[in-house]
């Protein structure tokens, strides 16, 4: 039943399941991500969960141990990046992971109907939405057509990386990601209730194009241990 088993099977992951078990499966959920980006930064990815077996397996019902509300950026493709398969991760993207009442509903769907224990926002660097608005911003101009909508979500984060003091791109986007956390619990009653009660966490995380590693950089709540430890204890270090 654990989302574990999809993953603690597998050589050398033992050490990491037994250091696991202690863990809340919020952090559990995302010790799993943190590992599975280490194999991929490493060069070794396993690829789990993306044979035949295992797709008739899911076939007849799905318990994915994360969601990824992602930017749809071309280079940040979940289940690569972090080195999961069919059934694992419940992923919505849109431009600068902006969050509209679809994906309000989305992460909600996934959170109480199937039971997933952590929100992960996935926001990178040099992200295009976040420079789109920081030039609308520039410029006075709004993009035409639906673009607007995602340069006007983006906004607010500017706003603050202003107040802030915080001007390069890398630092607004961090910010960006930290607002998204707070939009998706702040617009989703819902979702605040399962992290009030334990059963889930929402973490903010920044990815490198060119490194392909992630970084924390919020979550609620603030005190969520993963951010710390034991990720990947029994992966290599990243090169
Ligand atoms: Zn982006």
């Amino acid at each position: 039943m654990s989302h574990t088993g999809s993953a603690g099977g597998q050589p050398g992951s033992q050490r990491t399941t037994d250091q696991a078990s202690a863990l809340s499966k919020p952090a559990r959920a995302y010790a799993e991500l943190v590992a599975g980006n280490q194999r991929f930064v490493g060069g070794a990815p396993r690829h789990p969960n993306q044979d035949a077996g295992h797709r008739a397996a899911v076939a007849d019902g799905q318990h994915p141990f994360a969601v990824i509300v992602g930017c749809s950026d071309s280079r940040l493709a979940a289940e690569i990046i972090f080195d999961r398969g069919l059934g694992d991760l419940f992923v919505v993207r849109t431009a600068g992971h902006t969050a509209g009442p679809e994906v309000l509903g989305s992460v909600e769907y996934a959170v109480t109907v199937l039971g997933t224990p952590l929100v992960v926002v996935l926001g990178h660097d040099s992200c295009g939405a976040v420079q789109a608005a920081r030039e609308s911003t520039a410029t006075g101009t709004a993009p035409s057509g639906h673009l607007r909508a995602v340069v006007d979500a983006v906004l607010p984060s500017l706003r603050r990386a202003e107040a802030e003091g915080v001007d390069d791109i890398d630092g607004i986007v961090d910010i960006h990601i930290a607002h998204t956390v707070e939009t998706l619990l702040g617009q989703s009653p819902v979702l605040a209730d399962e992290v009030a009660q334990g059963r889930c966490a929402v973490v903010g995380v920044s990815y490198r194009l060119a490194a392909g590693v992630v970084r924390p950089v919020a979550a609620v709540p603030a005190d969520f241990a993963p951010l710390g430890v034991p990720t990947g204890s029994a992966e290599p270090a990243a090169a």
